[in-house]
Parts: C-alpha cells; sequence; structure tokens
C-alpha cells in the first residue's frame, strides 16, 4: 500500500469539536464523555470492538443520531433540533455506509444527480456533468446507466463515494466501507479514499484496514464501551499502544 502522506496540520483550523458528548440508548449509555477536535484535512483512523460505539459517535456528527448531553460544532454551526441547521450539516458532510445504500431502482447517473437536482438546485445538465467527472474520478464513468444491482459491491460502494462527493462535503464520514465487500474488491475503494486523503479532504473513517490507517490516518484513535481509550500518530499507535484494551484489541485484529 501507498506509503505514509501524514502531513502537517498545526496551523490548520479545527472544524469539527466534540465537547463531553454523551448518549444513552435507554438506558444503555453508549458514548461516554467523548473530547474530540477534527482539524481541517485532518484523517482519521477510529478502530474498536464491536458495540463500542464507533458508528453511534459518527451518526452523531451528521445528526443522524442525536445525542442527549454535551455539545458538538461543525463548521462552526453547533448541532440542535433545527432543521435548517441539520440541513447546513448534512450538505457539509458527506457518508459512506457499510451497505452502500443506493437507490435500487435509479440509474447511476441517477443515484448522483438526485440531491444536487433536488437539494441544491442545481441545473440538471451541470449535475450530470459533475456527476460524470467524479465517475471518472472512481473510474467508473462507463456504468453511468446502468442499475446499482448490474455493479459489483466494490463498484456500488466506489458509486456511493462519488454520490457523496456531488454534494461537495468539506467532511467525509466513513462507516466501515469494506466491511461487506469481497476482499479482492477491498482495495479498490480502498484506492479511492486514499486518492481522497491525498487532496486533503477532511475524514473520520470507522475501519479495521489497519494498513489504511498506517498510509493514510494523521491520528487513529480506538473505542472501547462508548470511551475514547487510546488515540495517537498510526506510528505510535501500532509499535507502542499504552492501554491494555488496545493490545488485546489490536492481538486480535493485526
Ligand atoms: P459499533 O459501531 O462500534 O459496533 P454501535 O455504535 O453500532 O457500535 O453500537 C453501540 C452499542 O449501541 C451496541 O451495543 C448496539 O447494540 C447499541 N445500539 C446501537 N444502535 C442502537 C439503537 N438504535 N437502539 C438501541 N441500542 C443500539
Ligand atoms: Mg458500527
Amino acid at each position: 500500500m501507498a506509503t505514509s502522506v501524514a502531513h502537517d496540520l498545526s496551523h490548520a483550523p479545527s472544524v469539527i469539536q466534540l465537547r463531553g458528548v454523551n448518549k444513552w440508548y435507554g438506558q444503555f449509555h453508549v458514548l461516554s464523555d467523548i473530547n474530540l477536535d477534527v482539524k481541517q484535512g485532518e484523517r482519521i483512523v477510529i478502530c474498536g470492538p464491536s458495540g463500542s460505539g464507533k458508528s453511534t459517535l459518527i451518526r452523531c456528527i451528521n445528526r443522524l443520531e442525536e445525542h442527549q448531553r454535551g455539545d458538538i460544532v461543525v463548521d462552526g454551526v453547533t448541532l440542535s433540533n433545527d432543521v435548517k441547521n441539520i440541513e447546513t450539516i448534512r450538505r457539509e458532510v458527506g457518508m459512506v455506509f457499510q451497505s452502500f445504500n443506493l437507490f435500487p431502482h435509479l440509474t447511476i447517473l441517477d443515484n448522483l444527480t438526485l440531491a444536487p437536482i433536488w437539494v441544491k438546485k442545481m441545473p440538471k445538465k451541470e449535475a450530470e456533468e459533475v456527476a460524470m467527472s467524479l465517475l471518472k474520478r472512481v473510474r467508473i464513468p462507463e456504468q453511468a446507466n446502468k442499475y446499482p444491482g448490474q455493479l459489483s459491491g466494490g463498484q456500488q460502494q466506489r458509486v456511493a463515494i462519488a454520490r457523496a462527493l456531488c454534494m461537495r462535503p468539506k467532511i467525509m464520514l466513513f462507516d466501515e466501507p469494506t466491511s461487506a465487500l469481497d476482499p479482492e474488491m477491498v482495495k479498490e475503494v480502498l484506492d479511492v479514499m486514499i486518492e481522497l486523503a491525498k487532496e486533503g479532504m477532511t475524514m473520520l473513517c470507522v475501519t479495521h484496514e489497519m494498513g489504511f490507517a498506517r498510509a493514510v490516518a494523521d491520528r487513529v484513535i480506538f473505542m472501547d464501551r462508548g470511551e475514547i481509550v487510546e488515540q495517537g500518530p498510526p506510528s505510535e499507535f501500532f509499535a507502542n499502544p499504552r492501554n491494555e484494551r488496545t493490545r488485546t484489541f489490536l492481538g486480535q485484529i493485526l
């Protein structure tokens, strides 16, 4: 895999702040006092055991889940229940899920142009031009007029990434984007993500692809039982994990 592209973030402004964020599902305390600052252009990989709250954490950042205590600020906007506020955030924050979530009854091109046309009021022709340039970027322009079901999992996930990019987001969230893929398709998706990282996109990626973490992450965060247990640059995180729970986890996956 590519060599590390870690870069100097010391002067970059902060684009996401979480302050004392807590969330419960009923009695279950799923996020416990989360504090996190993400800088513009920073690439973060979040790992941790199943059920540790990784998905919940990143879903709170674009308000797919609501937290109960603490503050989340995205690009200067404090998240609240205000509909305008949520729309603003969703426009700035793109998300890619494990299960692609494409609209099965729409062509690839229509999947990509739907939100730009209806949410951003972009003229159809312009939306199609943007969509085609992004399909080229994820290396599948020839699939534009097919339906999701006719594509492989790796191709569908690249469409999902292109669809998120059509909205010109400032931040991209990835929730285990390669976990549902056959092994031979993992690389084609990771390559697109690595390119995006090199172009300077701010990224939060939940993934257990530790090769990806080593190659592009500025910071790796380990979560367990709703807490951020340990974090650091990949070189330190992998070579010298300080917490026992981190060591156990890495011992299982590496
Ligand atoms: P991870 O992504 O690290 O596997 P999740 O954030 O998906 O963890 O889930 C953390 C915990 O919260 C799990 O125990 C899960 O069962 C629980 N959980 C997730 N979503 C819900 C929900 N909508 N209602 C109740 N419990 C949930
Ligand atoms: Mg998850």
